[in-house]
């Protein structure tokens, strides 16, 4: 049976972990409270638990030139002062709170397509402006900030703009109608919201398989969680600290794919690779393998379709068989590791992939590239036809004397200078001579 893609299954699995985990603490709540007065007093910073947790993954978010990640902290952040801090209850009750669930997940939606934007972007800055032009809103349409601010201007507000107010607290009411979710309350347009753009998310991420995009899905069934928890006045805060801990690990798991994926291939790349070299047991053998004429081929159909060439080549070496684990190892070069396999056990799966490749014609799509050299001008390729791509492989084992994986990736190198010698599309063995 095949394997669950670890990359599809991790980024939601942590999220519904961390879910669970916050229902069954507020579930045992009542029973938790510790009797020791220090940590009953230290239990009064737990409402600012979730806000540093966001400040974490906003400061990534920058770090990392994310506009989406830190945007979408903020909008957590600013969702849960609104509607879910313990304390003077801003919104209790009102419209605004309404409002300020609605806005929540239609702006995380939105920044889930900022992922590699920068904030000193003009969307960048555009979203974070409307941000803060929907908290003005928020707080205003819950009638704080009127309250708040200097009296003279509230008068310039009221006066300028009478029927606005009304307006406002119209459709405030409107959002207010509510949905019962597991005894608490929350709108159901804000509820049709967290649902479509949950599902919105989750599209998103079995098509593009990052990690933060589940990220996003699991931090908004968390507040959506907490705007039903009325049960408990805690309900906000154990939620919202999940909310935090779900974009942290999905911010991990994500710069962890970046630094060790192939951005091309898929496949994991040199520095993962050298990991692996130094974590081999004591049996086992590697192979290098290369592209023929590669060179030729990017001269001659050029470096799209080479690019092409190389993920079908990655692909398939990731479906090597035998235990043997498939990485790039630069360039047109790959390396497989068959840990607890001798090279007599590996050879039959590299000959198995190098023949499969072999016979797998690669047909040259789109445009081809217009050379002005002389080599373009001789030989004209044919548009329709499948090009023959083949590799050549050199694979080695641990011998006498050699143990060092490093040593033994150089002897596999030399079997593939060997193999090349010896006319390409063909495997060489450390063991084998030519
Ligand atoms: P040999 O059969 O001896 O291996 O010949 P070769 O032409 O494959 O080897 P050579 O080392 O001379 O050339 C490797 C070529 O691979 C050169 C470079 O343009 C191409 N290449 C390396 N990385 C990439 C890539 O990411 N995309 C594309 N399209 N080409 C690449
Ligand atoms: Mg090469
Ligand atoms: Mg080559």
């Amino acid at each position: 049976m095949a394997m669950p893609d670890k990359k599809l299954v991790l980024p939601l699995l942590v999220p519904a972990a961390v879910i669970f985990a916050a229902a069954a603490i507020l579930w045992q709540w009542p029973q938790m409270t510790p009797r020791s007065t220090e940590i009953r007093a230290l239990m009064v910073l737990l409402p600012v638990l979730p806000f540093a947790l966001f400040v974490l993954v906003a400061a990534t978010g920058l770090r990392y030139g994310n506009a989406g990640l830190l945007l979408s902290a903020l909008a957590l952040a600013l969702c849960y002062a609104f509607v879910g801090s313990p304390g003077p209850d801003l919104l209790k009750g009102h419209p605004a709170k309404s409002a300020a669930l609605l806005l929540l997940p239609l702006n995380i939606g939105v920044f889930s397509t900022l992922m590699r934007r920068r904030l000193k972007t003009a969307v960048g800055i555009g979203c974070l402006l409307a941000l803060i032009f929907q908290a003005v809103g928020v707080l205003w349409l819950s009638g704080r900030l009127a309250s708040s601010v200097d009296a003279s201007v509230s008068r310039i507000v009221s006066g300028a703009a009478p029927d606005l107010g009304a307006t406002l607290e119209a459709a405030g009411g409107a959002l207010a109608s509510t949905f019962s979710v597991s005894g608490g309350t929350i709108s159901v347009a804000a509820a049709i919201c967290f649902a479509a753009v949950a599902l919105f998310l989750l599209v998103r991420f079995f098509l593009r398989r990052n990690a933060l995009t589940a990220g996003l899905a699991g931090a908004l069934a968390a507040a959506f969680l907490s705007g039903s928890g009325e049960a408990s006045a805690m309900a906000p805060t154990v939620y919202y600290t999940a909310a935090g801990l779900i974009l942290a690990a999905a911010g991990i798991e994500s710069s962890f794919t970046l630094a060790y994926t192939d951005e091309l291939t898929g496949l994991p790349g040199r520095r993962r690779l050298n990991e692996e070299l130094i974590n081999l047991g004591k049996r086992y053998s590697l192979a290098m393998i290369d592209v023929d004429h590669f060179k030729k081929f990017n001269d001659r159909y050029g470096h799209d379709a080479g690019d092409q060439v190389l993920q079908m080549i990655g692909k398939k070496l990731a479906g090597l068989g035998g235990g043997g684990r498939a990485f790039r190892y630069g360039g047109e070069e790959f390396t497989a590791v068959f840990p607890g396999k001798e090279v007599d056990e590996a050879l039959p799966y590299l000959e198995r992939y190098r023949r499969q490749v072999a016979a797998n014609g690669f047909v040259v799509r789109g445009k081809q590239r217009k050379k002005s050299g002389p080599e373009s001008r001789k030989a004209p390729p044919n548009r329709k036809k499948a090009v023959q791509v083949t590799v050549s492989i050199g694979l080695a084992g641990l011998k006498k004397g050699v143990t060092d994986p490093v040593r033994v990736l150089k002897l596999a190198d030399q079997a593939l200078y060997r193999a090349k010698n010896a006319g390409r599309n063909r495997i060489r063995t450390d063991e084998g001579g030519d």
